[in-house]
């Protein structure tokens, strides 16, 4: 059974093909620029060099009908044809409150996604083109839909629920969602694997540090809490994100610096976090680049970061009473040495403490933790495209 994964932007559409016999992915790729002057499709079979296939993708039907020529191809294919597909798994940023899982999607299930648009009204507009380009080019093959935040829909209601008038809830659904679900969902049950525990007696704190980061305290395998909120905004400082501030600060700046509501939203979202404060840039590599030679605000910014995770993972130690494992996800956290040491560094009274050897390693599933820590740290490349093939086969048996 082969598995064709979606993940859909504005403009860019990511694919893999994963045959499900023995989970290999068989081609892989991205659309970029879609409805931009200068797209392009990057398609690698596995085992073969990329090719850059440029074409004017003026919207993303034109896209998914160029990764299907490109998976059909002579020369880059991978399937004879279409039919080969035996369904699309597609990646929903936002599932509101009413997907609590996976689905297999259906008129009214697009009707209730397109509801969740007024949630995320940057990315679901996206994922909702990028499943209807694949209805009208395959509609005869199984679609299912995997969200961001389903895994999240576990938490109490006083984990979820901010301290404002409650009718705000009530009025707008305006409570914490949480994102990555999937990734957190993928590493916590890989953690259990690797354990050899089963994960409903496991309490594991799984930190999903890339781009955009968050943690999550999944207890007995079930989300319990995490960092990210009614919008991925909340919580940790992440590349460009603020992550969680005094909210007076909006208010502070809309007057004294006559920002717009927009204005105020790009500022929190995307000149803030380790690039506002570094002033170098919001990937690590440079930031960390930067600090080495001597930049003060880049050294500023990695402790800041560092300093945010070490509290939510102290956060998390308390509400789930200790945890058996912590674990490092994402490219960050797959990675970085250095921020992983940074994080950890004096946590042995929660009993984590890891091997600095081990730890010098990057993108490996592997256990850092020095011998005899009562936590074990793991790290654990995150799989999010496998994650929701498996989500897609499960549904359509
Ligand atoms: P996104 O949220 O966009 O998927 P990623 O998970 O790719 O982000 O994380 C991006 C961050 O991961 C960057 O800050 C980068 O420095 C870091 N990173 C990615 N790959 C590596 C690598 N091979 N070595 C060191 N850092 C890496």
């Amino acid at each position: 059974m082969k598995i064709l994964v979606i993940n859909t932007g504005s403009s860019s559409l990511k694919y893999q093909l994963i045959d499900m016999t023995n989970e290999n992915v068989l081609a892989k790729g991205v659309c970029d620029r879609i409805g931009l002057e200068h797209s392009f499709l990057k398609h690698t079979r596995i085992g073969s060099d990329p090719v850059i296939i440029e074409k004017d993708l003026y919207n993303h039907k034109i896209a998914v009908q160029e990764v299907l020529s490109a998976l059909t191809d002579s020369k880059t294919g991978v399937i004879s044809s279409m039919s080969e597909i035996a369904a699309v798994g597609h990646r929903i940023v936002h599932g509101g409150e009413k997907f609590k899982e996976s689905v297999i999607i259906d008129d009214n299930v697009m009707a209730a996604i397109k509801e969740c648009v007024e949630l995320a009204p940057l990315h679901n507009p996206a994922n909702i083109i990028g499943i209807e380009a694949c209805q009208q080019i395959m509609p005869n093959i199984p679609m299912v839909a995997v969200f961001d935040t389903a895994f999240h829909q576990t938490m109490p209601p006083y984990a979820y629920i901010y301290a404002l008038p409650f009718e705000i809830y009530e009025k707008y659904r305006l409570r914490k969602y949480g994102f990555h679900g999937t990734s957190h969902k993928y590493v916590a049950h890989r953690a259990a694997e690797m354990l050899g525990r089963p994960i409903e007696e496991l309490k594991i704190i799984t930190c999903h540090l890339g781009n955009g980061a968050s943690i999550c305290a999944v207890k007995y395998g079930k989300s319990i809490e995490t960092s990210m909120g009614f919008t991925p905004l909340q919580g940790l400082a992440m590349g460009t994100r603020s992550g969680t501030i005094d909210p007076a600060v909006i208010s502070f700046l809309m007057e004294k610096e006559k920002m717009s509501v927009k204005d105020i939203s790009d500022f929190l979202n995307k000149k803030s976090g380790v690039l506002g404060v570094s002033g170098v840039s919001s990937d690590f590599r440079d930031v960390q680049e930067a600090a080495e030679n001597g930049n003060e605000r880049a050294k500023l910014a990695l402790d800041i970061f560092c300093y945010k995770v070490k509290r939510f993972i102290g956060d998390y130690m308390g509400i789930l009473n200790g945890a058996d494992a912590v674990v490092f996800t994402a490219g960050i956290g797959e990675n970085n040495d250095l921020v992983r040491s940074m994080i950890l560094k004096d946590m042995d009274f929660l009993g984590i403490v890891i091997d600095e050897e081990k730890n010098k390693v990057k993108g490996k599933e592997i256990d850092i933790s020095a011998p005899g820590a009562r936590v074990k740290t793991l790290i654990i490349p995150t799989n999010e495209e496998l994650a929701i093939a498996r989500e897609t086969k499960k549904l359509l048996s």
